[in-house]
């Protein structure tokens, strides 16, 4: 059996809300943060698709200004794009396209322009154009890896890998609130999935990952560690109980999880959870 490394951060997050979702099969109703985070994400993942065609298409020395203009020109059409592929879905959460778009603008823009500056400083430094540009260029950016492994009973699509010439460094990309210091619990654990999938796919030592906060534009660095892999395994082992058991799992005893959270109202429901465990567990 292999699981989804989604499904330990959501095990760390709450394991009664797992329990619900993958067990009882209830589905949390869609929310707008859920819905932009997802844009956000999808426009990421096409963004990162076009970085060859924008860098070849640069053969010769310009300005900053010109190389952040190609940039963002090129990212807010697809983030157009991508927020009008998902009108339906952003209806749903009352949400026109205009208040999408402003609402995504900021870390996109941003993002263009970051990644205009790297490309103006290695230009700068190497003095390489076209299709040499794209060669020797660092880091370049795989974006939603599909990778897994029978051994680490893994699988799970990595949002980025910055790959800087035989080493790998992976990155997740996250909306909502961003810990005051080092990342959440489940970001960590995640990105440390991850590496132990790297790590065994390119047979490379990984030592490093990040997790980019979107809505603060913050980057969290995650130092790996070989005990890392234990904590993983133990985690998955939980997992894979608590999909297989039939104990619905305590209350998380966090309100500020609970007030968000779109299961709230049958998970405090104890009649509605125990008609759900006849039907889909007993049943
Ligand atoms: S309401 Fe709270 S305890 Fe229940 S599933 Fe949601 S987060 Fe977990």
């Amino acid at each position: 059996m292999k699981i989804s490394v989604s499904l330990l951060s959501s095990y760390l997050y709450c394991s009664r809300k797992l329990f619900l979702e993958k067990v009882l099969l209830l589905e949390e109703p869609p929310k707008e943060s859920l819905v932009l985070g997802s844009i956000r994400h999808e426009t990421y993942d096409k963004i990162n698709k076009t970085e060859e065609g924008i860098v070849t298409s640069i053969t010769k020395l310009m300005p900053l200004g010109n190389i952040e203009t190609i940039y963002r020109q090129k990212y807010l059409q697809i983030l157009r794009k991508n927020i009008a592929d998902n009108k339906k879905r952003l209806e749903d959460v009352s949400l026109n396209m205009l208040d999408a778009y402003k609402k995504s603008f900021p870390s996109i823009a941003e993002e263009s322009m970051t990644r205009a500056s790297n490309i103006f400083s290695f230009i700068e430094k190497n003095k390489v154009f076209g299709k040499e540009l794209w060669e020797k260029l660092t880091p370049k950016i795989l974006s939603e890896i599909r990778i897994e492994s029978e051994e680490l009973r893994l699988k799970g699509i990595i949002d980025q890998i910055h790959v800087y010439n035989d080493e790998y460094v992976p990155f997740e990309l996250k909306t909502g609130r961003t810990p005051s210091d080092g990342v959440w619990p489940s970001h960590r654990i995640q990105i440390a999935a991850y590496s132990l999938l790297l790590q065994e796919h390119f047979k490379k030592p990984i030592k490093e990952g990040f997790v980019v906060y979107l809505d603060t534009k913050q980057k969290r660095h995650i130092a790996i560690n070989p005990y890392m892999k234990e904590e993983v395994k133990q985690i998955v082992d939980e997992v894979i109980v608590l999909l297989e058991s039939r104990e619905l799992p305590d209350f998380c005893n966090n309100e500020n999880k609970c007030r968000k959270c779109g299961l709230k109202q049958t998970c405090y429901n104890e009649g509605e959870v125990n008609n759900l465990l006849n039907v889909r567990v007993s049943g």
